[in-house]
Formats: structure tokens, sequence, C-alpha cells
């Protein structure tokens, strides 16, 4: 006689829409398309994903990271998840679905594929940066502020950085926590939750800005942190749009109080050795992490300290250059600046990476020293071109490339941040 059918189970992956921020990391790193987005939430798609967990390292936020046990009958389709605000509690009365261990394995990555399939473990060649932190970074916190328990901030300055005449509006914006304890590493970032709806009636999802001031504050001794936020005047396409979050942030009066999650990022970190080097390559807004690992490093300037600094740093023309009067302040000895404008009256365009190509021997001599941390943020365009660059001075310089990326990857010391 037959016995009942087996019921079929399913670790579904799930994307925890409260956390998100909505970077597109996510969808890029998926080398078989099974995550995509609506205009609200990012959704993985239950029949595509193979929990190859490629995505699940570069996640700034951890939002990635989540799974529940379904029926195969019922497992969440895209629509569903479309509409959830947060996700669903894991149904207790169905329980984890059962595959053979592989060889060895202990960890709790490769467990309960959907397809009984083995994952490897620890990313995949689609992560093109490091998913570990500097050996000798800092330990950060993470994610102590959330939707459902929120910080706040108040406004004691906003100022625009770029000049006047500029299109480009770049405010330099300092929070305040006042007795909130929020503490914050350079490289880490915050989530702003703009006031209001959408057009659908839901809350606005936060936006995700990068930390400016060094984890002392933007004033030292203060518990302040300043972000750089590029007021959004047109979509992707060049089309006119007013950007939720940017435009409210810029708009901001002293005294106004925000709502803020986070802090987020546990890899896009500084080493703390004093003989480490930071090459530092960004575009536009990019320059925040920049700014706060220059600053930390500048407070704490050491006695003997062999460490170098060297930044390459792209925007449109000077006078859209954020900071760019107290970057030319800072003393040569201590930071090895070139800039890049790409669209200076009468001059050819100039980015980043021709100016890294254009420092080839300093650079190979850098990349060459075990002590040098790449940086790379801000446009997601530069990310090919700049490591296009790096790969052609170190082959010119006697090193192969596909080794050295994975050494670099490896020891956590090639951080991408590109949006
Ligand atoms: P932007 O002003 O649009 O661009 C800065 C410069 O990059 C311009 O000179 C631009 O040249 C150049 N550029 C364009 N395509 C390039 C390419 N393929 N390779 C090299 N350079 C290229 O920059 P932005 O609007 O400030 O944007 C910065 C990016 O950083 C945004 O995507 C933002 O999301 C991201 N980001 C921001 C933060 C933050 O905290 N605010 C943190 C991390 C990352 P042309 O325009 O003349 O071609």
């Amino acid at each position: 006689m037959n016995g009942p059918l087996p019921v079929e189970m399913l670790r579904q992956h799930l994307i925890d829409p409260e956390i998100c921020i909505r970077c597109n990391t996510c969808e890029e790193t998926c080398p078989i398309d099974a995550i995509t987005h609506d205009g609200t939430n990012y959704v993985v798609k239950a029949d595509v994903c193979n929990a190859c967990m490629a995505c699940v390292p570069p996640c700034p936020t951890g939002a990635i990271d989540n799974w529940r046990n379904v029926r195969k009958a019922e497992t969440y389709t895209i629509d569903e998840q479309y509409a959830w605000d947060e996700l669903p509690a894991q149904n207790p009365s169905v329980e984890a679905p059962v595959v053979a261990p592989e060889a060895g394995d202990g960890a709790s990555v490769a467990q309960a594929l959907p397809n009984g399939a083995a994952a490897p473990v620890g990313g995949s060649d689609m992560v093109r940066g490091s998913t570990v932190p500097p050996w000798s970074a800092a330990r950060p916190y993470v994610q102590l502020y959330t939707h459902k328990a929120p910080a706040t901030a108040t406004v004691v300055g906003n100022y625009r950085l770029t000049g006047d005449a500029t299109e480009s509006d770049i405010h330099h914006i300092v929070l305040d926590f006042g007795a909130m304890s929020f503490p914050v590493l350079e490289g880490q970032s915050i989530g702003i939750l703009p006031p209001g709806a959408t057009p659908e009636g839901r809350a606005h999802h936060a936006r995700q800005y990068s930390i400016a001031s060094p984890r002392d504050g933007e004033r030292p001794g203060y518990n302040n942190v300043s972000l750089t936020v590029k007021r959004v005047t047109r979509d992707h396409s060049g089309n006119a749009t007013a950007g939720v979050c940017s435009n409210y942030l810029c708009d901001l009066k002293k005294g106004e109080v925000v709502t803020v999650i986070g802090p987020f990022g546990n890899t896009f970190l500084m080493p703390n050795h004093p003989n480490s080097h930071l090459l530092m390559i960004c575009t536009g807004t990019g320059s925040a992490p920049m700014r706060a690992m220059t600053e930390y490093r500048r407070r704490r300037r050491l006695k003997g300290a062999t460490g170098k600094l060297m930044l390459f740093f792209g925007a449109r023309t000077q006078q859209e250059l954020p900071y760019f009067g107290p970057l030319m302040n800072l003393p040569k000895d201590f930071i090895d600046t070139n800039l890049a404008f790409s669209r200076t009256p009468g001059q050819p365009r100039h980015y980043v990476q021709d100016a890294v190509r254009e420092r080839a021997v300093d650079v190979a001599q850098l990349l060459k020293d075990g002590n040098t941390h790449v940086y790379v943020c801000g446009l997601k365009g530069m990310e090919d071109g700049v490591l296009q660059a790096l790969q052609e001075i170190a082959e010119r310089h006697g090193m192969r490339w596909e080794a050295l990326w994975e050494r670099l990857k490896r020891e956590g010391r090639l951080h991408l941040e590109t949006y």
C-alpha cells in the first residue's frame, strides 16, 4: 500500500524590505538573474535562485540574507514580495527541507538549497571586491537602529559645497545624535528615512549615505556625523525628477530632526596599522568615505608612520568637486592628491582612470606593497575603467593581475562601493 506523498519543501531566499536600501548590488551580482525589482522592493525569483550565495557578501546591509522554510506549493510569489513592507514570520509548522550534508560541511551557507545542490561557500567570481575588512580594521557596530526602532539626529550644519554657478548642488550635512549612542567607523554608512509616503501610500524606504566624517565626529569629540549629499534632479535617463531623500536633506534647516537607521557596512573599512597605505579612487559624492578616512589619518598622524595616502578624485569641473578647498590645503607630504576633471571648458575629458595611468609608476609601487589597501567609490561606470587601469599597470610592472586581484580581495585590500 502506498503511503502519503511527501510534501516538497523549499528554503526560500528573500530580501528584507525593511533593511534593504535598494542599491541594486544584489541584482548586479546575481549570475543567473534571479533578483529583480519594481519601484518599491527588491525580490528573489524562487524558481530561478539556486542559492549560490554570490549576492550575500556584497550586500551592504545584510537585507539579502533572509530565508524562510516554505512548502513548495506555497512559495512566495514575486507579486507577494513586491507588496511587503516587512518580511513574513517563519511559519512554525513548516520544517526545514532536508538535504544531505556535503563532505566536511559544518557551515550554514551550503545548507538546504532549493534544488538540493551544493552552493559555493564564500561567494563567487562575480564578487569583484573584498568581502572581508582589512585585518587591522576596528570592529564596526552594525544595525543598531532599525525601521522599527530608529535613531533621531538634529541638523547642526548644512552647507553647499559646490560653486553657486554650477548645476551640481552638493551639500555637506552635519547630524548630531545628542545623548544617543551612534558609533561609526570611516567607510560605514547610515540610512535616512525621508518623511512622507509614495504615491501608493507606502512609507518611503531608507536611502543610504556614506559617512564623511571620522569615527570621533565631524567635530572631534562630538557625537555627530557628516554626509555628502548631491541633490538629485534627473533620473538615470536624464529626465527631470526630484530625488525624494536628497532634496529633503539638501533643504534641511539647522535644528530640524531626521530619522536615521544603521550604521551599515562591515567590510569597506580602513586599516589601522600605521604603515598601511590608502589608495583611494573616487568620483563626486563617492568622496565621502575618502574624506572620512583622510581626516582620521590626519588627526592621528603618528610620528614615524610610513603609511602613504594617494587620492584620485574625479568631478566634472573644479567648481563641482566637493571639498576642493580643504583638500588642496592638506600638506603634500601627507596626501598625494590627483584630480581629474571631465568637463573643464577647452580641455579634453579626463577621468580618474586616466589620472591613475599617468601615475603608473607610483601606483605600481603601492600595488606591490602588501600594506596597500585600495578603495573605489562613486559612479558604477568607473569601476570597470579603474580595474582595467590597475590591471594594465600591474601587468606592465611584472605583476600577474589575476593572482594579485584574488589576493587583494582575500586580504580585505580591495574595496568597491559604486552605484
Ligand atoms: P558625477 O558628478 O555624476 O560624476 C563625477 C565624475 O565622474 C564626473 O567627472 C563624470 O564625468 C565622471 N564619470 C562619469 N562616467 C565615468 C566613468 N565611466 N569612469 C570614470 N569617471 C566617470 O558624480 P555624482 O553624481 O557625485 O555621483 C557619485 C556616485 O557616488 C553616485 O552614483 C552615488 O550614488 C555614489 N555614492 C555616493 C555616496 C554618498 O554618500 N553620497 C557614497 C557612495 C557612493 P562626466 O559626467 O563628465 O562623464
